[in-house]
C-alpha cells in the first residue's frame, strides 16, 4: 500500500463525523493540518471542529469524490462505508488503510472467518441465513448462544441471546433482514480489549490492556492499571491478527475471559474504540493521536506511556441530564460530543478520572 508523508497544513478528510471523528479532529489540528468531514447529519459533532464539511450519505460518491479532491490523506471514523465507494476513492486518492480491511471487519462473518483462518482464538460460531440452520446450529453450539446479525450492528443492536428452542420464533426478525451469526454464549468472567496503531512503515505501538464493563450491552466502564494477568496473550492475539489483516492506523481488539480464565477473541473495530478514550488524559499519546501519526505518515512513537492508572464512564443521555444538575467532582475529564439531540442510551460524552484515590465509584453511583 503507498502512502504519503503529509505536511503541516494538509488536509485529513474524515468520513463520518461522530464523537470519534470529532477527537480525530481535534488531535490533527494540534499538529497543523487541516480536516474535511463527510457526514449525513449537518449537526453532528465534527462539524463545528473542521475547516470543511461536506453534508452527504456516507456512500454518495460525488460527494465522496469532492472529499478526495479536497484533502491529501482520506481516513474514516465509521466503518460501515459501501465497500465498492471506499474501493474507488481507493484507487483515485491517498487512503493509507486501503478498502479491504474494513469491508472485512464490517461483516460479522467475514471478520471471524479472518480470525480462524488467522489462527486466533474465536469463540465457536456457525453462520445461520433461516430457521433450519437455526436449529442445527442449537445442536452444534449447545444453548444459550448469541445470534448477531452479520451488518451493521452496534452497542448490541442486532443481537439476541437464544436460551432454548421457545426463542426460535424472536430470531424471525434478524434472520428476515440480514444472514446471521450463532455464536457460543460465553459465561463471563471479564472483558478486555487492546488498542494499538500500525504505521504504513511498518511499525506498531500498543495501549495497555482495557478492562471493560458493560450494561445493556452498551460499554459503560472502562479501567486502565497498566497491568493485567491476560495482557501477554491478548498481544499475542493482536499480533496473530496482525499477520493477517491489514491495518494502518488506531484499531481496537475487543476479547471475553471465562469463568476459567480462557481468553477469546471477540470483535476488531478497525478505527479508535470507545474503550480507548481514557488515553486522551492518561497517556502520552491518545488513540486519536496516533491515529493522527499513522495516516498521515508521520512516525509513531516507540511505545504509549499509562501516566496515571485511569477509569472511564460513558456518559449516556440520562447521565447528562444528571450532570448538568450536579457536577460529581471538579478533578474528573469531562468530554461532551455536541450531538444535538439527547436520547437514552445514546452516546453523549465520557468522563475520565484520574485521581482513584478517592472513592470515585462510589461518589460516581451516588450521584448518576
Ligand atoms: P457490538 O459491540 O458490535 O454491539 P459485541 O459482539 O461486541 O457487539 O457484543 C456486545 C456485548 O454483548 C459484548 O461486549 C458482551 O458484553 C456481550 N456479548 C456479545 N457476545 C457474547 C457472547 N458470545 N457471550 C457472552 N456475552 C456476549
Ligand atoms: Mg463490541
Amino acid at each position: 500500500m503507498t502512502y504519503t508523508k503529509l505536511k503541516i497544513g494538509d488536509t485529513i478528510g474524515i468520513i463520518g463525523g461522530g464523537q470519534l471523528g470529532k477527537m480525530m479532529a481535534q488531535s490533527a489540528q494540534t499538529r497543523g493540518f487541516k480536516v474535511a468531514v463527510l457526514d449525513p447529519d449537518d449537526t453532528c459533532p465534527a462539524r463545528y471542529v473542521s475547516h470543511y464539511f461536506i453534508h452527504a450519505p456516507y456512500n454518495d460518491a460525488d460527494a465522496l469524490r469532492q472529499l478526495g479532491e479536497q484533502s491529501d490523506v482520506i481516513t474514516y471514523e465509521f466503518e460501515n462505508i459501501s465497500g465498492e465507494e471506499l474501493g474507488k476513492i481507493t484507487s483515485q486518492f491517498n487512503v493509507p488503510q486501503g478498502a479491504d480491511t474494513v469491508v472485512t471487519l464490517q461483516n460479522r462473518l467475514a471478520e471471524k472467518n479472518a480470525l480462524q483462518s488467522a489462527g486466533a482464538a474465536v469463540v465457536p460460531f456457525v453462520s445461520v441465513t433461516n430457521q433450519d440452520e437455526l436449529k442445527t446450529s442449537a445442536d452444534t453450539l449447545g444453548f444459550p448462544f448469541m445470534l448477531k446479525t452479520t451488518f451493521g450492528g452496534y452497542d448490541g443492536k442486532g443481537q439476541i441471546v437464544i436460551e432454548s428452542e421457545a426463542d426460535f420464533k424472536e430470531a424471525d426478525e434478524l434472520l428476515a433482514a440480514r444472514p446471521c451469526v450463532a455464536e457460543k454464549r460465553i459465561n463471563l468472567k471479564s472483558e478486555i480489549s487492546i488498542t494499538a496503531t500500525a504505521s504504513p512503515d511498518g511499525s506498531v505501538v500498543f495501549f495497555p490492556v482495557q478492562e471493560n464493563e458493560h450494561r445493556n450491552q452498551i460499554l459503560y466502564k472502562t479501567t486502565v492499571t497498566g497491568e493485567h494477568t491476560h495482557h501477554d496473550q491478548a498481544i499475542s492475539e493482536v499480533k496473530k491478527i496482525m499477520q493477517a489483516i491489514y491495518f494502518v492506523g488506531t484499531f481496537t481488539v475487543e476479547f471475553f475471559i471465562d469463568q476459567d480464565d480462557i481468553l477469546y477473541v471477540n470483535e476488531i473495530a478497525p478505527r479508535p474504540h470507545n474503550s480507548g478514550h481514557y488515553s486522551i488524559e492518561a497517556c502520552d499519546y491518545s488513540q486519536f493521536d496516533t491515529h493522527i501519526l499513522a495516516v498521515a505518515g508521520w512516525q509513531l512513537p516507540e511505545t504509549i506511556e499509562l501516566l496515571k492508572p485511569a477509569v472511564m464512564y460513558n456518559l449516556l443521555g440520562q447521565d447528562l441530564d444528571v450532570m448538568e444538575d450536579e457536577f460529581p467532582d471538579q478533578s474528573w475529564h469531562v468530554h461532551v460530543y455536541g450531538k444535538a439531540v439527547r436520547k437514552e442510551n445514546r452516546k453523549m460524552g465520557h468522563v475520565t478520572i484520574l485521581d482513584l484515590n478517592n472513592d470515585y465509584e462510589t461518589i460516581y453511583k451516588e450521584r448518576m
